[in-house]
C-alpha cells in the first residue's frame, strides 16, 4: 500500500512510498483511510525534533488524526461491519504500568507507551490500517464531514476533564473560561466550554475580523485580539478567569497565562512546545499569585477512549446546536499526494487535511 513516511530524527525526510500491507488477525478490523488531519506534531516529527521508529523498521508511517471506513472485519469481531465510519485512538498501553492496565494509557507512567504515527508505531497516513475494535470509535453518518476532528477534540476533552477533576478540591462553580489560541484546539476548546455553559473568551493574534473570530462568535464566545495589546491588558477587561486553556503552541504564553487566573482558577496547558527557548519571566509575581489565589496549573497530553467517546457526543451536540460551524474549521483539503505543499509552507488555515480516498 502507499503511505506517507518519515525517518524520525532526520529533518524533512517525508516522502511517499510503498509499505507492506498490514496483516489482519481474526480479532481485528481493516480500515480504509478517507482523510488524515495535519497538526503541529506532524510538522515537529518531519523537522526531526520528535517521534520514534517502530522497532525494527526503517520508516515510520506518519499521521495520528484519522478518519476512515471499515473495509474488512475479522471472523472473531463483533459490532463492526464494512461501511462503518471510524476514528482510531492514538496511544496504546505500555503493558507494564498501572494506569495503562486500567484503561488510562494517556496517563502512562512508564513512558513506554506507543502512539500511532508518533512513537514506535505506524500511523494513519496510508491507504489502510489494521486495528483491534477496542481502539475504534464509530462516527455517525451525520458527522462524516467532521469526523477527522475527533482526535483533536479528544485532546480538549481530556484537558477540560482534568481541570474539572482537579477542581473537586473546592466547591467550584466556574462561570468564565479563557482560551488562548484560535487554532483547531483553541476553537474546539472554546466550543466545549460553551457546551459546558461557560462565558468564553478566545484570545488570538489575528485581527477581530478574522475567520477564527467569526467562528468563535457563532458559538457564542467572544474573540479578543492581542495583535496590539498584551494578554494581561486584555484580561483586565474580563470577569475573573475560572478556567484557562493554553493552546497557542508558544511557551511564553503558558507563563503569561499563569498571571491572568482568577481566585481558585485552574490553567490547563495543552501546547507541546519544542525547542530550547529561554526567557526571563516575573517568577516572584507568578509564584505569589499562584499561591495567594490557590491556583492550579495542569499539563495534559493525549486522550483515552473515554475522552474519544465524550468527543463523539459533543461533536454531535455541536452540529445540532451550531449547524455549519464545525466544517468551517476544516479550511484546506489537499489531495494526499500534495502533502509537500503543507509540510513545505505550513500554510495558514485552521485545520488542514490530506484526502486519501473519496
Ligand atoms: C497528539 C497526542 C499525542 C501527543 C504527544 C499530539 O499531537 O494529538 O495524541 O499524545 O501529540 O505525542
Amino acid at each position: 500500500m502507499r503511505a506517507i513516511v518519515v525517518k524520525p530524527g532526520m529533518a524533512d525526510s517525508i516522502h511517499m512510498r510503498d509499505m507492506p500491507d498490514p496483516p489482519m488477525k481474526p480479532d481485528q478490523v481493516a480500515v480504509k483511510m478517507i482523510r488524515a488531519g495535519l497538526c503541529g506534531t506532524d510538522a515537529e516529527i518531519n523537522a526531526g525534533h520528535y517521534g520514534q521508529l517502530p522497532p525494527g523498521e526503517e520508516f515510520l508511517i506518519l499521521g495520528h488524526e484519522n478518519f476512515g471506513v471499515v473495509e474488512d472485519v475479522g471472523k472473531k469481531v463483533k459490532g463492526f461491519k464494512p461501511g462503518d465510519l471510524v476514528v482510531a485512538t492514538v496511544r496504546r498501553p505500555c503493558g507494564v504500568c498501572n494506569n495503562c492496565a486500567h484503561g488510562a494509557s494517556d496517563m502512562c507512567s512508564s513512558g513506554q507507551y506507543q502512539e500511532r504515527g508518533i512513537m514506535r508505531r505506524h500511523g494513519y497516513m496510508a491507504q489502510f490500517y489494521v486495528e483491534s475494535p477496542q481502539w475504534l470509535n464509530k462516527i455517525p453518518k451525520a458527522a462524516e464531514g467532521v469526523g477527522v476532528l475527533l482526535e483533536p477534540i479528544s485532546v480538549v476533552e481530556k484537558g477540560i476533564d482534568q481541570a474539572f477533576l482537579l477542581q473537586r478540591r473546592l466547591k467550584w462553580e466556574p462561570k468564565t473560561a479563557l482560551v488562548l489560541g484560535g487554532g483547531p484546539i483553541g476553537l474546539l476548546a472554546s466550543a466545549v466550554s460553551r457546551l459546558r455553559g461557560l462565558t468564553t473568551y478566545v484570545v488570538g493574534r489575528e485581527p477581530e475580523n478574522d475567520l477564527r473570530a467569526r467562528i468563535a462568535e457563532q458559538m457564542g464566545a467572544t474573540f479578543v485580539s492581542v495583535a496590539s495589546k498584551t494578554l494581561v491588558d486584555v484580561t483586565k477587561e474580563m470577569p475573573p478567569i475560572d478556567l484557562a486553556i493554553e493552546a497557542t503552541g508558544a511557551a511564553p504564553v503558558a507563563f503569561a497565562a499563569m498571571q491572568v487566573l482568577g481566585r481558585n482558577g485552574v490553567l490547563c496547558l495543552l501546547s507541546l512546545t519544542g525547542g530550547n527557548t529561554v526567557a526571563e519571566e516575573p517568577i516572584a509575581r507568578i509564584n505569589q499569585q499562584l499561591v495567594l489565589q490557590n491556583n492550579a496549573v495542569v499539563g495534559s497530553v493525549n486522550a483515552n477512549p473515554r475522552h474519544f467517546k465524550m468527543g463523539v457526543k459533543d461533536l454531535a451536540t455541536m452540529q445540532k446546536k451550531w449547524p455549519g460551524l464545525l466544517p468551517q474549521l476544516i479550511t484546506t483539503q489537499l489531495p494526499w499526494t500534495e502533502y509537500r505543499h503543507w509540510f513545505g509552507t505550513r500554510n495558514s488555515g485552521i485545520k488542514n487535511t490530506l484526502e486519501i480516498s473519496r
